[in-house]
């Protein structure tokens, strides 16, 4: 079917789940640059509008501290990458969280000016701006240490993982990190959504980082498959644990084995490794089971994949949805529809689905129960996204909710095992918080070692 200039062979329309439902410009246009990045002339307008706040209430709401008065203070004064140096001192990975985090319930949120006006300063598009000038020199702004001729084996090459790689190569140690994946760099890699970290950041970060040198990065080494942490141990004077959530929640709804259920992380996945998004095929009838950040990115891709109808189902009301309002808002605007206070019950069809059940719920007192009233959703993929879990924790380690148990900057129940990110008790699953955690494990580790 021509269209936009490009023969198709399937369309919007098309049923089952196929690839190349739009024209190729289509593809191009829907998963570039969310926000483009300011040029310098709208940094310094926008730079201009910080008060440079005493005891500004952003640095409290940054997981990672940035001076963020000061960087935008150099922003102002006309020198950028000394703004990148103050991002970077204290979070390695800025770049990436200039284009992640939710800046909305962070920095931006205590932003003096969203309360008097309703419009921050605009922090993560002023670091980025600055972050991505220095990057774009090729400098790495820090220097290693005198060697220590300590090592240190780190597990998961995600920001956790990274970010406290980083620190103990700075410091003069001597880093192995083990990543069970083909590529560096965790979800910003595997998971955040591709019009976020456009034109291969992640890797290009990644590569960026590790010009401190003193890291090396082995992929595909899984702990518990291809090493135990005895191994490491042994080999190693400390263990920094950042293998994020491998696994992934069922539905608990029979017929969730039909062919095209799936994990949402799996699908973004394979979006975000596809080399081009004509080929990856997507539903036309697309139901999204969720209420996260992951339900969000899974359903706003569908759609840019060219879905013609895609569902979020959330068991729970509006305001206990993990995703933000922002988030919401981002997926409305896309054309998705949410509906709140439903839970599957059941998935349909012949071999494929092509139905999911509902019963609507009520949250009350008791918990969330199921009401006898149900409706059905027309469905040629579903994907689940009801949340990750930890997979392959080594069994000496105490949990807590799940995940590792970590008191203070990350230490285990087991002496010199350290663990930060999404895999460790505490704190949001974000990639900012991931940072903070694995650099300040990091700090505690390089005391041990130093004795
Ligand atoms: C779809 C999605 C979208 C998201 N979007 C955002 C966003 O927009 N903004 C935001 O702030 N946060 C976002 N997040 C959350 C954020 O990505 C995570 O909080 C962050 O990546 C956690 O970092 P981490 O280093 O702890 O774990 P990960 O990034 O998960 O990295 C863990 C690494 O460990 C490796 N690993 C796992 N098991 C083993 C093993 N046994 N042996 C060796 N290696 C192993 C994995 O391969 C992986 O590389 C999103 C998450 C998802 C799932
Ligand atoms: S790292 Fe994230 S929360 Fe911290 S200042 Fe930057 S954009 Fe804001």
């Amino acid at each position: 079917m021509p269209q936009g200039g490009t023969t198709l062979t399937n369309s919007q329309l098309t049923p089952g789940v196929v690839p190349g439902r739009l024209p190729a410009e289509a593809y191009r246009d829907n998963f570039a640059d969310h926000e483009p990045p300011l040029d310098a002339h709208e940094a310094r307008v926008a730079a201009d509008r910080c008060y440079f706040c005493h005891d500004a209430p952003c640095i409290t709401a940054c997981p990672t501290s940035i001076d963020i008065p000061l960087f935008i203070r150099q922003i102002a004064t006309g020198t950028p990458e000394a703004a990148a140096r103050t991002i970077l001192t204290q979070n390695i990975l800025g770049g990436m969280c200039a284009r992640v985090c939710p800046t909305e319930t962070l920095c931006e949120e205590a932003c003096v000016r969203e309360a008097a006006e309703g419009k921050p300063v605009e922090i993560g598009r002023l670091q980025r701006f600055a972050t991505d000038r220095l990057m774009a020199k090729g400098v790495h702004p820090f220097t290693r240490a005198p060697a220590t001729g300590k090592r240190v084996a780190v597990v998961g090459a995600g920001p956790a993982g990274l970010a406290c790689a980083h620190r103990l190569a700075m410091k003069g140690h001597d880093v192995a990190v083990f990543d069970a994946r083909p590529k560096a760099g965790g979800l910003n890699e595997y998971g955040i959504a591709a019009y976020k970290a456009t034109d291969g950041f992640a890797a290009a970060e990644v590569e960026w980082l590790l010009k401190i040198g003193g890291i090396t990065i082995h992929p595909g080494k899984a702990l518990g498959r291809d090493m135990t942490l005895a191994d490491l141990r042994a080999a190693h004077d400390a263990v920094f644990l950042g293998m994020g959530l491998a696994g992934v929640n069922a539905l608990r709804a029979p017929g969730e084995d039909r062919d095209n259920v799936r994990p949402a992380v799996e699908f973004i996945a394979e979006l975000r490794q596809a080399a081009d998004l004509s080929s990856l095929p997507v539903g036309r009838d697309v139901v999204v089971i969720g209420g996260g950040m992951t339900a969000v990115d899974a359903a706003v891709q569908s759609k840019l994949l060219g879905a013609e109808t895609v569902t979020i189902v959330y068991r729970r009301g509006q305001e206990k949805m993990s995703a933000s309002g922002h988030e919401q808002d981002h997926a409305t605007a896309a054309g998705v529809r949410i509906i709140h206070n439903a839970a599957p019950v059941a998935v349909h069809g012949n071999g494929a689905v092509r139905e999911v059940e509902f019963a609507y719920t009520q949250d009350g007192p008791v918990g969330l129960e199921l009401l006898p009233e149900t409706f059905r959703l027309k469905a040629d993929q579903v994907f689940k996204a009801i949340g990750q879990t930890l997979e392959g924790a080594p069994g000496d380690l105490a949990l807590s909710g799940g995940k590792i148990a970590v008191t203070g900057p990350g230490r285990t129940s087991v002496a010199g095992i350290w663990a930060g990110g999404d895999c460790a008790s505490g704190g949001e699953d974000l990639t900012v918080t991931a940072v903070a955690e694995g650099r300040d494990a990091a700090e505690d580790i390089h005391a041990f070692l130093i004795g």
